[in-house]
């Protein structure tokens, strides 16, 4: 199954698509995950990625489009896929259609004064994109999955998370339209417990 998980920052796709591509041994595409593992790596792309990422803009759609389009010909991706992070754009959906078939797409839905306090709380291991929140950490510092150090996210902190969650409404939310038109637009409530969530959008997959 091919899936698309769709939503603000913070809604919670990282945390529910690590579960999600677990249950259902598919790999998880994170852009995010990509993009910032080619800063620290200092790669081209991820030069080029930076000063975007930093600034809470979106990286520009072809650099973003290359990166998916090779991934998801690699042969972990023959079984099924879940983009985590992608498409973020109308072009990056419609350039998606042209070397992908999407089955499912789920739309996480939380409102904006909840999205700020998850993103400002958010810490995070670059190693293998595990996700946390300082409410739920207590003193520990490194990552449960793999013992990395945890970060926060330069462009969690507040005064790049409302440039993101404007970007978000004007260039993803446009998606929801879009997904909807198509038939495979499946939304679930994403502001309740962690298990729950992840129980409902299950339910929507297997459905
Ligand atoms: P979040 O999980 O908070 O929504 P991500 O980790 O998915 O954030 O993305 C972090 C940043 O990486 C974005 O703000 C954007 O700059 C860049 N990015 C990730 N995916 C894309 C994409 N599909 N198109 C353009 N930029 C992207
Ligand atoms: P996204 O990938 O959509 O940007 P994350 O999965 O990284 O979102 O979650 C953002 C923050 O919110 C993290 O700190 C995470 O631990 C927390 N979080 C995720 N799901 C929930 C939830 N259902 N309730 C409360 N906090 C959550
Ligand atoms: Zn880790």
């Amino acid at each position: 199954m091919n899936i698309i998980f769709l939503g603000p920052p913070g809604a919670g796709k990282g945390t529910q698509a690590q579960r999600v591509v677990e249950a259902l041994n598919i790999p998880q595409i994170s852009t995010g995950d990509i993009l910032r593992r080619a800063i620290k790596e200092q790669t081209p792309t991820g030069v080029k990625a930076k000063s975007y990422i930093d600034a809470g803009k979106l990286v520009p759609d072809e650099v973003i489009i290359d990166i998916v389009k090779d991934r998801l010909a690699q042969d972990d991706c023959k079984e099924g896929y879940l983009l985590d992070g992608f498409p973020r754009t109308v072009p990056q959906a419609e350039a998606l259609d042209t070397f992908a078939t999407i089955d499912k797409v789920v739309e996480l839905d939380v409102a904006d004064d909840a999205l700020v306090k998850r993103i400002s709380g958010r810490r995070v291991c670059l190693n293998c994109g595990a996700t946390y929140h300082i409410s739920r950490l207590g003193d520990r510092t490194t990552c449960e999955k793999c013992g990395e150090p945890l970060i926060q996210r330069e462009d969690d902190k507040a005064e790049t998370v409302l440039n993101r969650l404007s970007v978000y409404h004007s260039q993803t939310a446009p998606l929801v339209d879009f997904y909807s038109a198509k038939g495979n637009l499946h939304k679930v409530d994403g502001a309740g417990d962690m298990d729950a969530i992840f129980a409902e959008i299950m339910k929507v997959l297997k459905a």
